[in-house]
C-alpha cells in the first residue's frame, strides 16, 4: 500500500451514511457514536448541508484572500457573535488554528516588550501535530522523534490553581494560557467546576490571553455552543474545528479582549482558510444548530446517556469511571482496552478508545432517544465480549 502509515486503520470502509449510520462496502450497516471524532455533528450525509454545499460548489469554490470573501465575513460575524470574541481568522484544521493563536500569543508577548514570551499549557493536553502544536500537546508519543521541539511553553498540571498561582508568582515572560475546557485527547477529563473560572481570574489579573481550545469540546457538543460557556470566564481566544463544517475541513481563530488587532496584514495568511466552500458549509452548519436548538438537544440526550450509562454500568467491574458534559463522554476502565473498537466493529457500534483505556463516544448532536438507547445496549454487548476475551 502507498499510503504513508501515519495511522492504523480498522479493517472496514465506509460508502455511505445517513444521520447517525454509516454502511459499509459489504452492505453492513454501524451506528456511529464517534461522528468522524467530533466531525459530523449534523450526522452524515445531512440534506441541507449536503444542498448548501452542491449549490456553493456550483457557484464558486475557491477564489483566494487576496480579495474579499463575503461568505467568510458572514461567518465571522455569525461566531463572534456566538462567542463574543472580535475577530476571526480561518484555517483549514484544528492544529492550524491553535498554531495562529500560539502566533498572536508571541506578537501580543513582543508588543509589551517580552522578547522571549511564553505560553502555559496543560499536562493531558492535545492540541495539534504541527511543530508548536505537538510541542503544546504533552504526549510524548506524539512528540518523540521530532525535538529539537518549539521554546517558549511552559507545561502545568491540568486542574491544579495553585501550579498556576506560582507561576504568575515566579515568572514574568508569561503571556497565555492555553487550555481545553475538556481534555479529549487524554480521555475525556473534566476538571473541577470552578477551575477555569480561577483560570480566567489569573489570566486578567496577570496580564496573560486566555485561550480556549474548543476543537474537540465546541459546536454544541457539551450542551453550550462552546463548553467554556458553562462557566464564567471571559477568553482573548478561542479556537475551534472539527465539528464547524461537519465535515468540509476548516478552522479558526476567534479572537478578542486584549488579544484584538494584534494581527496587521502579511503576519499569517492561508490559501485554503475560510475559502468559499468551506465557508458556506459552516454557516449551514452554525444556522441550523441554532434554529433546531441542537445545543439544548446535546444536554438533554447527553444528560440521558449519562445516567443511561451509569445505570446500566453501575456493577460493571472494568469501570473505574464515567465522565463528560452533554455529548462528550468518556468511560475508563481498568485496563488498555484497544481491542473494543474492533469488538464494536462486529457489534455494529463505532466508539473510539482515546488514552489506552477511556471509550470515547462522540455521536452527532441530532442523535435521537432510540439510537442513544441502541449505542448502550451495543456497548454492552461489547463489554460483555471483551470481559470474556481479556
Ligand atoms: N485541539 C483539540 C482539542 C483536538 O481534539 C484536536 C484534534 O483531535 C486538535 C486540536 C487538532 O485538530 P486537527 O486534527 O484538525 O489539526
Amino acid at each position: 500500500m502507498q499510503l504513508i502509515p501515519t495511522y492504523q486503520p480498522l479493517p472496514v470502509a465506509f460508502e455511505r451514511g445517513e444521520g447517525v449510520w454509516l454502511w459499509d462496502s459489504q452492505g453492513k450497516k454501524y451506528l456511529d457514536a464517534l461522528g468522524g471524532i467530533a466531525v459530523c455533528c449534523l450526522g452524515h450525509a445531512h440534506p441541507e448541508v449536503t444542498e448548501a454545499i452542491c449549490q456553493q460548489a456550483g457557484q464558486l469554490l475557491h477564489t483566494s484572500n487576496l480579495y474579499q470573501i463575503d461568505l467568510q465575513i458572514a461567518l465571522a460575524q455569525k461566531l463572534t457573535q456566538m462567542s463574543s470574541m472580535q475577530q476571526v481568522f480561518f484555517s483549514n484544521s484544528g492544529a492550524e488554528a491553535n498554531e495562529a493563536a500560539i502566533k498572536l500569543a508571541r506578537l501580543y508577548g513582543h508588543a509589551q516588550g517580552i522578547d522571549s514570551p511564553n505560553v502555559i499549557v496543560m499536562e493531558g493536553a492535545f492540541h495539534g501535530r504541527t511543530m508548536a502544536t505537538l510541542t503544546a500537546s504533552a504526549n510524548r508519543k506524539v512528540q518523540a522523534g521530532f525535538e529539537p521541539l518549539v521554546p517558549g511553553f511552559i507545561r502545568v498540571p491540568y486542574d491544579d490553581i495553585t501550579a498556576l498561582q506560582n507561576i504568575a508568582q515566579n515568572s514574568d515572560d508569561v503571556v497565555a494560557v492555553l487550555i481545553e475546557p475538556i481534555q479529549g485527547e487524554s480521555g475525556v477529563r473534566t476538571p473541577n467546576a470552578d477551575y477555569l473560572e480561577k483560570v480566567s481570574a489569573l489570566c486578567k489579573q496577570n496580564n496573560w490571553l486566555l485561550m480556549i481550545d474548543e476543537i474537540q469540546s465546541g459546536m454544541g457538543r457539551t450542551g453550550k455552543f462552546f463548553a467554556y460557556q458553562h462557566h464564567a470566564v471571559e477568553p482573548d481566544v478561542v479556537t475551534v474545528a472539527k465539528g464547524l463544517a461537519n465535515g468540509v475541513p476548516i478552522g479558526a481563530c476567534l479572537i478578542g479582549g486584549k488579544a484584538a488587532d494584534l494581527f496587521q496584514p502579511g503576519k499569517h495568511g492561508s490559501t485554503f482558510g475560510g475559502n468559499p466552500l468551506a465557508c458556506r458549509a459552516a454557516l449551514t452548519v452554525v444556522d441550523i444548530i441554532e434554529q433546531q436548538q441542537l445545543c439544548q438537544q446535546a444536554a438533554a440526550r447527553g444528560e440521558y446517556l449519562f445516567a443511561a450509562l451509569r445505570d446500566a454500568l453501575a456493577d460493571n467491574p472494568m469501570v473505574q469511571e464515567i465522565r463528560g458534559q452533554g455529548l462528550m463522554i468518556g468511560i475508563e476502565l481498568d485496563r488498555p482496552c484497544a481491542e473494543l473498537a474492533k469488538i464494536g466493529l462486529e457489534q455494529g457500534l463505532l466508539f473510539s478508545i482515546t488514552a489506552e483505556r477511556v471509550i470515547r463516544l462522540l455521536p452527532a448532536l441530532i442523535i435521537q432517544q432510540e439510537e442513544v438507547d441502541l449505542i448502550i445496549e451495543r456497548l454492552l454487548a461489547c463489554l460483555d465480549e471483551y470481559a470474556g476475551h481479556y
